[in-house]
């Protein structure tokens, strides 16, 4: 019987991994130049944790934790989201006493959800967080450092939502008032949501039941029952926004799927990648480091989805980097191999980051040049008996019509470079 994956967990294969890659390297390298510096978290936290931080009233901790006994009995939980992990990190470490940490990680997260196009068990994330930051400037900043993500990877299809979810005093009036409105029309509301109504109110308005709508729609908004402070708070990050051009739209309705947010919350969606439209999520969460036992800090942050960047990257006409070689060695005949290997090194230490692959496992030259070929290579440089006495190499253009070429070995690296358009 042939071995199955986990369901819901991917292998990201040779084909994609380029693009992954690539996107990879453009988002850190975006955070990094915003002067965020990476830590790397555990995948293992204790459950407690993440029970504390997202709240026991949610889907992720009420039912899509992979959670276990580990062999000394202590319940651990593979983490399904970053910012638990990286606030216990920041307390744990001691980094958060007046201090400030602008920091990003990367990694998989797990949650046992139901399979489907950009919803998996095993997933990935990129994540920001700025620990330490109070004002709106930092929130702001966050967002703009997306938006010049899209900008950068050519990305369009996305549109930006925000909230202000206040302080927690605000939240507990406006809290009494929705509580207020949802019991009236309590016999309309479906089983998920009458739970709820006593445990985490908030959370029906982040129901994804299509019935529940309507009602939605018409209960009472955040907005309405803002404090004075947060009020301010948000109408600076609008200012700020508006100054860097950067479109937006206030979605009151926006709550978000975990507990621990106030004031801020964002989210960029998308249309292009079917129901699974949210790309980058994130907010404020000021309560958070209090709670888990740390020194009251103002912390705020965002976490991108990889596979969804990866899928809109795709849906906006990305490419992803060629990662087959510039070159293949063909070498037929005697001490053909070991000539082969010492071009393929001397083409490897130039500086142009030549990409050569070596015919490995012999053959004639005609199977070697249908490999060369295959690997999609450009060239195919070929030691045969006459090249190699005569220490010169054939250079056959595999994408062209173009005559064969004889080279001598001691100037392949620059021609070859120039060829590529890799030389200065
Ligand atoms: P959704 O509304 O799609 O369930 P979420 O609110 O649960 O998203 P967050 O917890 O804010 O998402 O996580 C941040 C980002 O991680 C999301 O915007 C999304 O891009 C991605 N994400 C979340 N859950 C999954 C999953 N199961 N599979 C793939 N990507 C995911
Ligand atoms: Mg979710």
């Amino acid at each position: 019987m042939k071995p199955k994956a986990v369901k819901g967990m991917n292998d990201i294969l040779p084909d994609v991994s380029a693009t992954w890659q690539y996107l990879e390297y453009v988002v850190r390298d975006i955070a990094q130049s915003y002067g965020y510096a990476e830590i790397r978290l555990p995948l293992l936290e204790q459950t407690e944790l993440f029970k504390r931080s997202i709240g026991e009233v949610t889907d992720i901790v009420e039912k899509e934790m992979y959670t276990f006994d580990d062999r000394g009995g202590e319940s651990l939980t593979l983490r399904p989201e970053a910012t638990a992990g990286m606030v216990r990190a920041g307390i744990t470490n001691g980094l958060l006493h007046n201090q400030r940490h602008k920091l990003w990680t990367a990694g998989p997260m797990f949650r046992r959800e139901k399979p489907q196009r950009g919803r998996y068990r095993q997933f990935h994330q990129f994540d920001v967080e700025a620990l330490g930051f109070a004002g709106p400037d930092v929130d702001a900043e966050l967002i703009i450092m997306s938006a010049r993500l899209w900008q950068r990877l050519g990305i369009d299809r996305l549109a930006l939502e925000i909230n202000s979810l206040g302080t927690p005093d605000a939240r507990a009036t406006y809290r009494d008032a929705l509580v207020e409105y949802l019991s009236s029309v309590k016999s309309q509301l479906d089983q998920d949501s009458i739970r709820r109504l006593e445990q985490n109110p908030l959370r029906i308005l982040d129901s994804k039941n299509p019935e529940m709508r309507g009602i939605v729609e018409a209960a009472p908004v955040m907005l309405d029952f803002l404090d004075v402070e947060s009020a301010e708070h948000f109408a600076e990050l609008k200012a700020l926004l508006d100054s860097a051009r950067i479109d937006y739209s206030i979605n009151p309705r926006l709550v978000r799927g975990l507990d621990y947010y106030n004031r801020t919350v964002f989210e960029w969606t998308t249309d292009a990648l079917g129901s699974q439209g949210a790309v980058c999520s994130g907010g404020r969460y000021d309560g958070l480091v209090e709670k888990l036992g740390g020194r009251a800090t103002p912390a705020v942050g965002w976490a991108m989805g990889m596979e969804r960047l990866v899928d809109l990257y795709e849906a906006c006409g990305g490419k992803s980097p060629s990662i087959s070689a510039d070159a293949y060695i063909v070498a037929v005949g005697d001490g053909a191999l070991e000539q082969a290997f010492a071009v393929a090194e001397a083409l490897r230490d130039g500086i142009h980051g030549i990409r050569i692959e070596v015919n490995l496992g012999g053959g004639s030259f005609k199977s070697q040049m249908k490999r060369a070929d295959k690997s999609e290579a450009e060239y195919a440089l070929i030691l045969g008996e006459q090249e190699l006495a005569e220490k010169r190499v054939g250079l056959k253009p595999l994408r062209s019509g173009d005559d064969q070429t004889s080279i001598a070995q001691d100037e392949l690296v620059e021609t070859l470079a120039k060829m590529l358009g890799r030389s200065e």
